[in-house]
C-alpha cells in the first residue's frame, strides 16, 4: 500500500525546516525532502556566520514598513507570528539571542550553527522523517481532479491536456504527490513548497520551484539581483581589502548629483565594496546603471560639517605642530585608510604639521567628505545576498499561505516576491511564512 504522509515540505532551508518541525509540532506525520547532503546550508552562512536570525521591531506595523508595497500582502501573516514570536521561540528552545544595531537580532553565540541546532531538534521532537540527497524533479497534479472541474465548469478538456498544463486549474485542483530524481514518487494530502530563490546557487537554492510553479499556472516574476555587493573600478578600494568603515555616510552620485544618501558602515574586499549599507543601495543602483556611469561618495567624517571639520584639523595640525601629516592624521581616521588619504589630498606623509598650508588642509577636508570611487557593475547574480522576483503576491492566501491556485499547496521564505531590506528581514519572512503553512497544512 503507498505511505501518504501529511505533509510534504519540500526543501530544507529555514523556511522548509520551521514548516516542517511546526506541523508536526500540531501532530501531523510529516516528510521534509532535501537535495543537499544537508540541512539549511545558506542558513549556515548567513550575517557572515553569524545569522541576523531577526531584525526586533516589535511593532508590527513599524517592521512591515520595511517591506514597502509588499506590507500590506504581508499583515495577516506577520499578526499571526512576528520577530517577537522568533525571539520567544529560539530563547525558549536554548539559543539566547542579542539585539545590535539597526535591531539586529543574532544569536548569542555568534554562530548561526546554534540557529540550525535549534531548528532540527525541533523537527526531531516532531518525528519529522528528513530525506536527504533527494532532489525532486517533479511535481505532479491530480488529472482527475482538473477533469472533474472541467466537466462542472462545462469547459471542453483541451487536446493534449497534461499534467503540466494548467489550462483549466481553479482553486479546487490539488497536487498528488511529487517526483524525486531517483524516480521515487512520494505522496501527501499537502505539499509545502519552500525551495528558495535564485541568490547564491551553490547552497541549493537554483530556482527548481519558480519552474514547477510556472508550470502549474503561478506568475513568476523574473528573478533578479536584490541586496549584492558592488565591483569597483579604482583600484585603491580593492587595496583596502578587508578594512572595514563605520560610522560614515555612503552617497550615490550620478552626474555629480547627489541621489540618496544612507548613514551607515562599508566594507572594502577584493572586488570592491560591500556591508549591509551597500547591500541596501544596490537595488537603486541597479537602476541607475543603464542611465551613466554611477559613483559612490563617502563622507567619513558626518558629525563634523566643513566648518568644524576646519576647526578640528587645525586643533589636531596644532597639538601635533612637530609631528608629521601621516602620524597626526591618525587622530581622525583608522590607519588603513591613510595612504589613500595622502595620495588623493597631495599632502606628503612626511611632511610636518606646522608646515601644512590653508589651501592643502581645505582640500584635505574635501577628501575627507567625499572620497569618491566608481562602481564598474553589480556582481553576478550568483553573489546576490536576496534576489527580487518569485511568486505573485497576489496569487497567495496570506492567512494560510496557501496558494490561490491549488488548495493542498503551500508557499514559504524566498520563493515569494518579497522585496526587503539587509537586516534580518528575509529569515523573519521564512519564520513567519513556514509557521503559517505549517500550521495551516498540519489541518
Ligand atoms: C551570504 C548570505 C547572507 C545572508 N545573511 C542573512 C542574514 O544575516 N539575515 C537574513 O535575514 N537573511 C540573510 N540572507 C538571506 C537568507 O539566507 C534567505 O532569505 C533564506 O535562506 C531563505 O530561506 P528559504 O528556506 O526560503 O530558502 P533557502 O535557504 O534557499 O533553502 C532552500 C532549500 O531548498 C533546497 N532545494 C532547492 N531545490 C530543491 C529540489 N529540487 N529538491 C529538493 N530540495 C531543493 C535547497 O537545496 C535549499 O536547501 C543571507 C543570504 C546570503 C546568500
Amino acid at each position: 500500500m503507498k505511505e501518504i504522509w501529511d505533509v510534504a515540505v519540500i526543501g530544507g532551508g529555514p523556511a522548509g525546516m520551521m514548516s516542517a518541525g511546526r506541523s508536526a509540532e500540531l501532530g501531523a506525520k510529516v516528510i521534509l525532502i532535501e537535495k543537499n547532503e544537508s540541512l539549511g546550508k545558506k542558513l549556515l552562512i548567513t550575517g557572515g556566520g553569524r545569522c541576523n536570525v531577526t531584525n526586533a521591531e516589535f511593532n508590527t506595523r513599524a517592521l512591515l514598513e520595511k517591506f514597502k508595497e509588499n506590507g500590506k500582502f504581508l499583515f495577516s501573516a506577520f499578526s499571526q507570528y512576528s520577530s517577537k514570536e522568533t525571539l520567544d521561540f529560539f530563547n525558549s528552545k536554548g539559543m539566547p539571542t542579542k539585539i545590535e544595531n539597526e535591531k539586529r537580532a543574532f544569536p548569542e553565540s555568534n554562530s548561526s550553527t546554534s540557529v540550525l541546532n535549534v531548528l532540527l531538534s525541533y523537527m526531531k521532537e516532531g518525528g519529522v522523517e528528513i530525506l536527504t540527497n533527494s532532489p525532486v524533479s517533479s511535481v505532479n497534479v491530480d488529472t482527475s481532479v482538473i477533469l472533474a472541474n472541467a466537466r462542472i465548469h462545462g469547459s471542453p478538456i483541451k487536446s493534449g491536456m497534461t499534467k503540466d498544463n494548467n489550462a483549466d486549474i481553479s482553486n479546487q485542483n490539488i497536487i498528488s504527490s511529487i517526483t524525486l530524481e531517483n524516480g521515487k514518487e512520494i505522496f501527501a494530502k499537502n505539499f509545502i513548497l519552500a525551495t528558495g530563490g535564485k541568490a547564491y546557487p551553490k547552497t541549493g537554492s537554483t530556482g527548481d520551484g519558480f519552474v514547477w510553479l510556472k508550470k502549474l499556472g503561478h506568475t513568476i516574476i523574473k528573478p533578479d539581483s536584490a541586496l549584492v555587493p558592488l565591483n569597483i573600478k579604482d583600484e585603491w578600494a580593492k587595496e583596502l581589502q578587508g578594512l572595514a568603515l563605520d560610522n560614515i555616510k555612503i552617497s550615490i552620485i550620478q552626474d555629480d548629483k547627489k541621489i540618496e544618501a544612507k548613514p551607515g558602515k562599508i566594507l572594502f574586499t577584493h572586488f570592491g565594496v560591500s556591508g549591509p549599507t551597500i547591500l541596501n543601495m544596490s537595488r537603486k543602483i541597479n537602476e541607475l546603471m543603464p542611465n551613466g556611469d554611477v559613483f559612490i561618495s563617502l563622507d567619513l567624517l558626518p558629525k563634523f560639517d566643513f566648518s568644524t571639520l576646519n576647526t578640528e584639523l587645525q586643533k589636531i595640525f596644532k597639538k601635533h605642530t612637530n609631528k608629521i601629516f601621516k602620524n597626526a592624521i591618525l587622530d581622525l581616521i583608522p590607519s588603513g585608510l591613510v595612504p589613500i588619504i595622502i595620495k588623493k589630498s597631495d599632502i606628503g606623509g612626511d611632511t610636518f604639521c606646522h608646515s601644512i598650508t590653508r589651501d592643502e588642509r581645505i582640500k584635505l577636508m574635501h577628501v575627507l567628505k567625499d572620497i569618491r570611487m566608481q562602481i564598474e557593475s553589480l556582481l553576478s547574480p550568483e553573489n546576490a545576498i536576496v534576489s527580487s522576483g518569485g511568486v505573485e503576491l497576489k496569487e497567495v492566501d496570506f492567512k494560510t499561505m496557501q496558494s490561490k491556485l491549488f488548495s493542498n499547496l503551500y508557499l514559504t521564505g524566498d520563493i515569494l516576491n518579497i522585496n526587503r531590506p539587509s537586516g534580518g528581514y528575509s529569515l523573519q519572512i521564512c519564520w513567519t511564512t513556514g509557521f503559517v503553512a505549517g500550521t495551516n497544512a498540519s489541518k
